[in-house]
């Protein structure tokens, strides 16, 4: 029999304290890593949580040990009740993040500081105007990158997502990290990760040492940091000596985070998913609706959470477009 407070532990003892809840599977960018190109089947409106049934869902993992949300997408600023959400959410005794592509962010400064949401992740793959255009498929680089200077101004904790390709943005690894010298911000280099449609090969992979040689070769040796890791940490971090901010390198899928993996999802259409890369999901919305007992049914789901990459153990299974083709576009994931 399992314990109220075990309902987040899984069968190899991790403990699940960070839900990422994906408000919606719309957004107002194309990236072409996420969204494929021909676009994603969204789910009807009556399928998707409505702000009260994501609270009450969001409260069980609350009551049964979640510190930690993080709101995000799709993009979760398109959602047009994302103010009462936030509110709602707010209630919870919980640390509130979201990860956004920062277009909108202007428009909501006032509402993540009324409801106390301090942490954001923005994402910017490039800092050249064309270059930003060929990635999200939408003509925004200087409204993003002014929005990510509004917000570092204002005074929130800021994380900058890059996703690297090899060929496309591993020539700005080292104007990201010179990005550090004068903004308080952690530059954030993450791996490509193959999902539905993003035409993912392991050739465009850009590896930790590949970063870390050019960081060195431009900064020299001496003048590069490495970071303690935090607990649960995601990302091996470094510091270039003198410099306000941080970068930190996130290799899921060469050097995968699972032995300390605390996360759990929870899709736009209530469905909760406990790995990033498993196609296996529990409809929680349904269960909600039926006015039946949530908790077994995310006991369950956690439970069954595999060692590593939803039981892609090794290289050979990732790079089977058999295996990960199967699930969704990280679009409908929430990232
Ligand atoms: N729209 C928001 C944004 O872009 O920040 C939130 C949702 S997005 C799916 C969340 C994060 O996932 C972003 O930082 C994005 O760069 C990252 N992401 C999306 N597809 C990815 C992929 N194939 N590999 C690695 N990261 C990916
Ligand atoms: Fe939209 Fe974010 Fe995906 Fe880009 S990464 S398409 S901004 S959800």
């Amino acid at each position: 029999m399992f314990k109220r407070k075990d309902i987040l532990v899984d069968s190899l003892g991790r403990k699940h304290n960070y839900l990422r809840i994906s408000l919606t599977e719309r957004c107002s960018f194309r990236c072409t890593y996420c969204m494929p190109e021909r676009g994603v089947q969204l789910s009807p409106k009556s399928n998707l949580m409505n702000a009260g049934e994501l609270y009450q869902i969001a409260k069980v993992f609350v009551d049964n040990g979640v510190d930690k949300i993080r709101l995000t997408g799709g993009e979760p600023l398109v959602r047009k009740d994302f103010t009462e959400i936030l509110k709602k959410l707010s209630t919870l005794k919980v640390k509130l993040s979201i990860t956004t592509n920062a277009f909108t962010a202007d428009r909501f400064i006032d509402d993540f500081k009324t409801y106390g949401l301090n942490d954001i992740n923005a994402s910017l793959d490039t800092l050249q105007n064309d270059k930003f255009w060929r990635i999200t498929r939408r003509n925004q680089f200087q409204k993003v990158y002014a929005n990510i200077l509004l917000l570092i101004k204002e005074g929130f904790n800021l994380k900058l997502n890059v996703v690297l390709i090899k060929g496309f943005n591993d020539n700005e690894i080292v104007d990201f990290i010179i990005m550090t010298k004068d903004l308080p911000i952690t530059v954030r280099f993450i791996e490509f990760m193959p999902f539905d449609g993003n035409e993912w090969s392991k050739e465009k992979l850009v590896s930790q040492k590949e970063i870390l040689e050019k960081a060195i070769r431009y900064f020299g040796k001496k003048r590069l940091f490495t970071l303690e890791n935090e607990d649960n940490f995601t990302a091996r971090n470094y510091k270039i000596e003198g410099f306000k901010g941080e970068f930190g390198i996130i290799s899921t899928v060469t050097n995968p985070f699972c032995d300390g993996c605390n996360r759990l999802r929870l899709t736009a259409n209530g469905k909760i998913k406990n790995c990033l890369f498993s196609n296996k999901e529990t409809d929680l919305l349904s269960v909600l609706r039926k006015n039946e007992s949530l908790e077994a049914h995310i006991l369950e789901a956690v439970y069954k959470k595999k060692a590593i990459r939803a039981g892609m153990d090794n290289f050979k299974k990732l790079n089977n477009p058999k295996l990960h083709n199967n699930n969704r576009s990280m679009i409908t994931i929430g990232g």
